[in-house]
């Protein structure tokens, strides 16, 4: 096991803590992270900087640790609803602040790294749980007019910083698979390209490395489950910019682990938290030169959405006095309260799903879709997933809200 494996598998154990527990799900808001920030400014290694206002007037602040020659500019959720790496980067900061039996690691990751972090570049997104800022722009195709007071903030500081390094934290849809496999991309990690050509630099090399050396961590905790984020250069968006300025830029993006037993993403927070501190302790000891640039090619690319969360085969649809064999692919959609999420099922496709894959499957076995009078019914796309399945005049399974009740 080499020494960085060795660190992950640490932190990987020792996670709980540092975990930053008043943070709990992913429906925070910056009135919750503020105290934190308070809380870590009171420890000697971390200096707070007030950046700016957000559109709305919110308070936009860095923290910044270390004291060595190489630079790592961190940001989170410059989409308003991707919280999750948010949430581990206060579990870094208690990490930093208290390593406990990591001192050793910590001190050299603090010795050679100057590290410089942004919780929350959009507040006002994160208020509402959307994407976009307070003037609905979405700051990740803002990069080159910089109209958001949010967007300037994040190019002036880079500008004022020049760091070596940059992370750029999402979350991205559920339904990526990792390649053609038929295992969801719990994260996926891209390397930006700085032009239309795609071609790889020395420092667009070095993200790869680095990403190389973090997808070797995590194939341990989630074999096959991460992916490498579409290679495609957006000449507005913030990643790739941020590598033609001259950063190595490293995309991470938070995807699904457990839709039924982890919807707040909570183990996916953990994996940022293991990923990024692993990719800095590489950072700090060089040791990411080692890596070849094929390892991170060989990570399969997301292309299609081929994962839904429930995928119900094999059921009978009876329409004009005829029986039709079909797959059922559902969605359950989120939608964000004040503090919580609603999950509302959809009905997104109908047809031969053979080639697409689910968190949970489930064989109907020829059993008759009818709802829960007894009636024959047709299936509508978009429509919320209310059936039962009957077979020899017994109900087998009923779909509520999509989930599944077998009798
Ligand atoms: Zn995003």
């Amino acid at each position: 096991m080499t020494e960085i494996e060795q660190f992950a598998k640490e932190l990987n154990e020792k996670y709980d803590l540092y975990k930053e527990t008043s943070l709990k799900n992913r429906r925070f808001k910056h009135q919750n992270i503020l105290p934190l920030i308070e809380k870590a400014s009171k420890n000697k290694i971390f200096k707070i900087q007030v950046l700016g206002h957000s559109t709305e007037g919110k308070i936009i602040q860095a923290l910044s640790a270390g004291k060595g020659k190489i630079k790592v500019l961190l940001w989170s959720q410059m989409h308003g609803d991707e919280p999750t790496a948010t949430q581990a980067l206060f579990d870094i900061f208690n990490f930093l602040n208290n390593p406990q039996r990591l001192r050793i690691e910590v001190e050299n990751i603090l010795n050679n790294l100057e590290l410089y972090f942004i919780p929350m570049l959009n507040p006002d997104g994160a208020e509402v749980f959307k994407r976009r800022n307070g003037l609905n722009i979405d700051l990740n195709r803002d990069a080159l007019r910089m109209i958001a007071p949010e967007t300037k903030i994040l190019k002036k500081y880079r500008d004022d910083l020049q760091p070596d390094f940059a992370f750029n934290l999402h979350d991205q849809n559920p339904y990526y698979t990792s390649g053609a496999s038929n295992k969801p991309a719990t994260l996926s990690f891209l390397a930006p390209a700085f032009n239309l050509e795609k071609d790889v630099d020395e420092k667009r090399k070095n993200s790869m490395q680095l990403i190389g050396v973090i997808n070797r961590v995590l194939q341990k905790l989630i074999p096959g489950q991460i992916g490498r984020y579409f290679d495609a250069y957006g000449p507005t968006s913030m990643g790739d910019n941020m590598q033609k300025w001259g950063t190595r830029t490293i995309l991470i993006e938070s995807g699904e682990y457990d839709p039924f037993n982890d919807k707040e993403r909570q183990y996916v927070r953990k994996l940022n938290f293991i990923a990024i501190l692993s990719a800095l302790k590489a950072i700090s000891e060089h040791s990411y030169m080692n890596i070849k640039e094929d390892e991170y090619w060989s990570i399969p690319e997301i292309k299609d959405a081929k994962m839904f969360h429930v995928i119900i085969r094999n059921a009978l649809l009876f329409l004009s006095g005829k029986y039709f064999k079909i797959d059922i692919g559902i969605h359950f959609n989120e939608i964000p309260t004040d503090d919580t999420f609603l999950t509302q099922s959809e009905i997104y496709d109908i047809g031969d799903l053979s080639f697409y894959h689910a968190y949970k499957e489930f064989d109907a076995n020829d059993a008759v879709i009818k709802d829960l009078s007894n009636n024959y019914i047709k299936l509508n796309i978009g429509d919320s997933a209310n059936f039962v399945l009957e077979k020899n005049g017994k109900i087998i399974a009923s779909v509520e809200n999509g989930t599944i009740c077998v009798d």
